[in-house]
């Protein structure tokens, strides 16, 4: 069979991109190479930004069972400033990418689990995209199968992910639910907020001598959360840790012949601003409609007009980040910055509003 489109991968990305197809009368078929739930490694803080598109798409019930967000502690050395959020929720993996999968199939998108896939040629109609031995027809294809999906290529020095999922009896009071609490430190920085069911979801980046360094993921976590002094979280380093490939990295392409990148496929920038979901769910949103067009009457300009929108949509943003990111590798400047900002949390109001607002430029076709 020919399917209108096939996407690649059912992360926050894929499963949007694939619903907004099946609602604009798209045949969508969405593969996926894990089985849902599946956890991912992710700091779990779904930002302003992302929570105002999935209002616009008609989607903020998926985030119901969310702990809204109030502030975000920041430690650097024996330092620390708590800043205020404009909004925003922490909401487990699991649950949230299960939400909307399912939203997907609620759309009338098929869902293919356990399947690996990978973007094949094009012919006059279609593009092939291989499934283990088999293979399928689109006349378009969405690439949304996250950091690794699209030969993205990463920046030089850039820092790996970790993260693992802390039992609820295991998590010192000190964690409270609705703070997401941010360490930094010489050799990266660690993430902890509590999720809807009161488990301590830990999300790290890391320079990759540091880690070895440390001996692994674990015990670089605990040297991080070492030197900002908060309570210790016990056995952390014994904990079944999951890491990343490097982090931050640019696509070779955003679209070529019937095909199309979206989400952390389409680059993605270090997590320390935690706006990964944003671009993720803002990039399917904004690609619903080039690709429905697409569809019908393939033309290279649509590749064209799909970078043009990425770089409306996302690419400013990722710019911002990774201005971030570049001074928190300076240790001595993230210190001074937590010192100011723990006397006058007041200054970082702009930066933190600018991150958390939804994109004014998405397209007219994003509707509730
Ligand atoms: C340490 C860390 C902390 C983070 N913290 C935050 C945060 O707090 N807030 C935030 O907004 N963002 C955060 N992010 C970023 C966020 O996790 C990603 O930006 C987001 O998941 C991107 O969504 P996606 O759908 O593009 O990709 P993914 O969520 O990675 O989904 C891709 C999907 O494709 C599947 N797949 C991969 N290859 C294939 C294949 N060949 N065939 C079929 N399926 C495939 C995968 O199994 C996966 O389900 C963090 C990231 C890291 C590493």
């Amino acid at each position: 069979m020919t399917w209108d489109a096939v996407v690649i991968g059912a992360g926050p990305a894929g499963a949007v991109a694939a619903r907004e197809l099946a609602r604009r009368g798209c045949s969508v078929v969405l593969l996926e190479k894990a089985h849902f739930p599946r956890p991912k490694v992710c700091g779990c803080c779904v930002n302003g930004a992302a929570v105002s598109t999935l209002q616009r798409l008609g989607l903020d019930h998926v985030l119901a069972s969310g702990v809204p967000l109030r502030d975000v502690h920041i430690g650097a050395g024996r330092r620390a400033a708590t800043v205020k959020l404009p909004g925003g929720v922490s909401l487990s993996r699991e649950a949230f990418d299960l939400a909307l999968v399912r939203e997907a199939v609620a759309s009338g998108a098929q869902l293919r689990e356990g399947m690996t896939a990978k973007l094949g040629e094009s012919d006059a109609d279609t593009r092939e995209v291989f499934v283990g031995r088999e293979s399928v027809r689109a006349k378009v294809v969405i690439v949304a199968s996250g950091l690794c999906g699209n030969d993205a290529t990463p920046e030089a020095g850039s820092k790996i992910g970790a993260g693992v999922i802390i039992a609820a009896d295991a998590v010192p009071l000190f964690f409270s639910p609705g703070t997401i609490f941010m360490a930094t430190g010489s050799g990266g920085y660690v993430g902890l907020v509590r999720v809807e069911d009161g488990r301590l979801d830990v999300a790290a980046a890391f320079d990759v001598a540091f880690v070895k360094a440390q001996g692994g993921l674990g015990p670089a976590a605990e040297a991080v959360l070492g030197e900002v002094g908060w309570p210790r979280l016990p056995r952390l380093a014994e904990l079944p840790w999951k890491g990343t490939p490097a982090l931050t990295r640019r696509a070779n392409a955003l679209a070529g012949e019937r095909w199309f990148a979206i989400g952390d496929a389409a680059g993605y920038v270090e997590p320390f601003t935690g706006e990964g979901m944003a671009w993720a769910v803002a990039s399917a949103a904004a690609v619903a409609p080039i690709a429905a067009r697409a569809r019908q009457h393939w033309e290279a300009s649509h590749a064209h007009e799909w970078e043009a929108a990425h770089r409306r949509v996302i690419g400013r943003r990722q710019r911002a980040c990774r201005v971030v990111s570049r001074v928190l590798r300076s240790p001595a400047l993230t210190t001074a910055i937590v010192r100011v900002l723990s006397v006058l949390p007041v200054l970082s109001r702009p930066v933190v509003r600018s991150l958390n607002r939804s994109s004014s430029s998405l397209p007219q076709g994003v509707r509730a």
